[in-house]
């Protein structure tokens, strides 16, 4: 037939052996055979039936038949003319009279070696025709899978490839024929030979296609994600092996590991996120789990004022570079995580017991001190460490919340401190929490209340001023002392609301004792909070406070502990010139306890120091020295203060004092705090402060 598709540069695959010429030669001569033997059955026919006297020249249609066989319709006509033509006077024609009429002879073989030959040509002709359509549908077919995306395989039953699309070179960078007589089990992910045991047992069974993913190895090495349709057709004769139909679903795959890394991981630093240290945590945690982990949240110091200082991005860059640091100096199985926007928090699985925490910690605050080289210079950080241990049975969420109260006891120290969890803290944590909340409208609902004690003059024990202490009348927990809520107050900011109340109470409480009762000078102490002391609003509060009272600015006296001085020094120099200037006295609460440099003291306006009462308990025992309460009265001579000795609570310390210059006390010896009816009695005899 003459149709030839065999492309030699092509290697053997699938599709060539689909459009390989396989009716050749084969199919031509047959068919040319079953002509020949039809034509000779016929003449067999006329000779026996006693039609002819030369059969054998009969045989002359052959060449004819075998020509228009190669030449088609038209050349077989001609041919069948020719023919006729030549040798038409040669075959005697008997049928017709019984004696020779050459002309009439003649013209009928033309007619017949016309025929014969048109005939074979039509006859290939419309087996070329056939043929070429069977050939272009296998084409067609043939292109279909040489261009698919998806790989198909052909296998036997020991999973042997025996013919691969050309898709096979893209998805796994082999060549179809390169691939052919390999198992496929070869290039299979060990972790997914479970998800396809029939590739082990030899053969799949038959019925429904089997579906699964897998992982083959592409020639490069890495790992591609198949979706694989397995076909078992060996029962077909003309199959007779097993189909796999491979789609390449590594790229979604890949986008689908992104987005899950992208919900689970910090951005600035690639680290894992709250929520994925979490998810790490409670399947630490779970049954099974790796045991007993620990805990470590590590908060940077200050990083507020490191931003304000350096702006943001060096922040930024600070957090990159530590995160880095960090994650250099813990275990191959410990977990780091940007917990929030200055904290990180480390899951240390192999962390056994308190003293291995501890060293952890340490080494973690050991590398954030060492200095950062950023593009603004060398920076340095400190941080605080809270950690906790896991015992059994803990939740995840109970074990962070002890990290972070372990983290606020880290802080309170001071800074770059670690400090591991301990359950009476849980509980201090817990009934803060509580407090907190009843704090809410405390005011409102007129729960606060002034207790005031009074202030006496060591030599004539007169009455010269009071204190104003404030106290909670808490409707289920009685009276509750400013230690258990003004630190609250203080985290809550409620702190505010309540200094101006006790401000305001204090002043129109001495104006009336004054009115009334002393006619005269009595001296009222505030206590302020250092959060009140960084506050402008508070000169104003002040003010309200002395003008609704209608008082005098010196019959009032604001004190402030030495510590919260000592905290902004510069904030607190500004603040209390302010407040000199309204004409209020300031005194120095718990003096002897801050450690502030007399350099310091020079420069503070103030007019009185209170020493405090871990001074005043060591005087009058016998046994310790008195030379801090001697050389803080010496103190206040020399800058001119007055000094009050705090916590006076027997005649031994009162004489001591007096001997060593102090003139002023306030304790139980002289009065306990108490409402202001019950110390309205003890205001008769008054003396004048200063
Ligand atoms: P502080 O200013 O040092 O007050 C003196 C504390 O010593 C008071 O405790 C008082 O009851 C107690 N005290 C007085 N004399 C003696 C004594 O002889 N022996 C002993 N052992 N204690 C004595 P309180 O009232 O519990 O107040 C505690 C602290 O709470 C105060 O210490 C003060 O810092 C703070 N505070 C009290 N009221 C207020 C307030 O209205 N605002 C602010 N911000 N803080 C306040
Ligand atoms: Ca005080
Ligand atoms: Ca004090």
């Amino acid at each position: 037939v003459g149709l030839e598709f065999t492309d030699p540069a092509r290697p053997r695959r699938l599709t060539a052996a689909l459009v390989a010429p396989r009716p050749g030669l084969g199919v031509r001569l047959g068919s040319a055979a079953a002509v020949v033997v039809l034509l000779v059955a016929g003449v067999l026919v006329v000779y026996t039936t006693g039609g002819t006297r030369h059969p054998w020249l009969h045989m002359l249609y052959l060449p004819v038949l075998l020509a228009a066989w190669g030449l088609g319709p038209w050349g077989g006509v001609l041919t069948g003319i020719a023919a006729g033509l030549l040798v038409g006077p040669w075959m005697p024609l008997d049928v017709l009279t019984g004696e020779a009429q050459p002309a009439a002879n003649w013209l009928y073989r033309l007619g017949v070696f016309t025929l014969v030959g048109g005939f074979g040509g039509v006859l290939n002709g419309l087996l070329r025709a056939q043929l070429r359509e069977a050939q272009r549908a296998r084409r067609r077919f043939a292109a279909l899978l040489d261009h698919a995306p998806d790989v198909i395989l052909v296998c036997d039953d020991a999973w042997r490839v025996r013919e691969a699309t050309p898709a096979v070179a893209a998805v796994l960078g082999h060549e179809p024929d390169e691939l052919v007589g390999r198992r496929l089990g070869e290039l299979l992910h060990p972790d997914d030979r479970d998800r396809w045991p029939l590739l082990h047992d030899g053969a799949p069974a038959g019925g429904a296609p089997a579906e699964t993913e897998l992982r083959l190895r592409h020639r490069d090495g890495t790992w591609r994600h198949l979706e694989v349709v397995v076909s078992d057709l060996r029962h077909d004769p003309d199959v007779g092996a097993v189909v796999v139909n491979a789609r390449d679903v590594s790229q979604w795959r890949a986008m689908e590991a992104e987005l899950r890394h992208q919900a689970a991981h910090d951005p600035a630093t690639g680290l894992p996120n709250r929520q994925r240290f979490r998810d790490e945590l409670r399947a630490a945690l779970a049954p099974g789990g790796t045991g007993r982990p620990a805990i470590l949240l590590v908060n940077l110091d200050r990083f507020k004022a490191i931003n304000e200082t350096y702006g943001p991005d060096t922040g930024d860059r600070l957090i990159a570079a530590l995160a880095k640091r960090l994650a250099r100096c813990i275990g191959p199985r410990d977990v780091l995580a940007r917990y929030s926007g200055n904290e990180f928090a480390l899951l240390c699985p192999d962390v056994d017991g308190a003293s291995a925490a501890g060293a952890m910690a340490a080494r973690v605050l050991e590398r954030i001190r060492e200095p950062f080289l950023l593009v603004s210079g060398e920076v340095r950080v400190q941080a605080s460490v809270g950690m906790a241990l896991a015992d059994g049975g803990v939740d995840p969420a109970d074990l962070i919340s002890d990290a972070y109260t372990a983290l606020r006891h880290a802080k309170r120290l001071g800074g770059n401190r670690h400090a591991l969890y301990r359950p009476a803290w849980g509980a201090r944590a817990r009934s803060a929490l509580r407090t907190e909340h009843a704090l809410h409208g405390v005011l409102e609902r007129g729960e606060l209340e002034l207790y005031y004690q009074p202030v006496v003059a060591l030599d004539t024990e007169l009455t010269v001023g009071v204190e104003a202490l404030v106290r909670w009348q808490h409707p289920q927990l009685g009276t509750v002392a400013p230690s258990d809520f003004v630190p609250i107050a203080e985290q809550t900011g409620s702190i505010a609301a309540i200094g101006r109340w006790v401000l305001g109470e204090a002043c129109r409480q001495v104006a009336a004792w004054r009115r009334q009762v002393t006619g005269g000078p009595l001296n009222v102490a505030v206590n302020l909070s250092p959060v009140q002391l960084e506050d402008p609003a508070l000169i104003d509060d002040v003010l309200g406070a002395l003008e609704a009272g209608g008082i005098q600015p010196a019959a009032l006296t604001l004190e402030i502990t030495e510590t919260a001085l000592l905290h902004d020094p510069e904030h607190a120099v500004d603040m209390l010139l302010q407040l000199k200037d309204v004409g209020v006295c300031i005194a120095v609460d718990d003096f002897g306890t801050g450690y502030s440099s007399l350099g310091l003291l020079h420069h503070l306006p103030v007019d009185r120091l209170k020493i405090d009462r871990l001074f005043t308990r060591q005087l009058g025992s016998g046994t310790a020295d008195d030379t801090i309460v001697s050389a803080v009265v010496a103190l206040g001579h020399t800058l001119g203060l007055e000094t009050v000795a705090e916590g006076v609570e027997t005649r031994a310390q009162a004489a001591s004092l007096a001997r060593l210059g102090c003139r002023y006390a306030q304790g139980f010896l002289y009065a306990r705090p108490a409402p202001a009816d019950r110390v309205t009695p003890l205001l008769s005899r008054t003396g004048r402060l200063g």
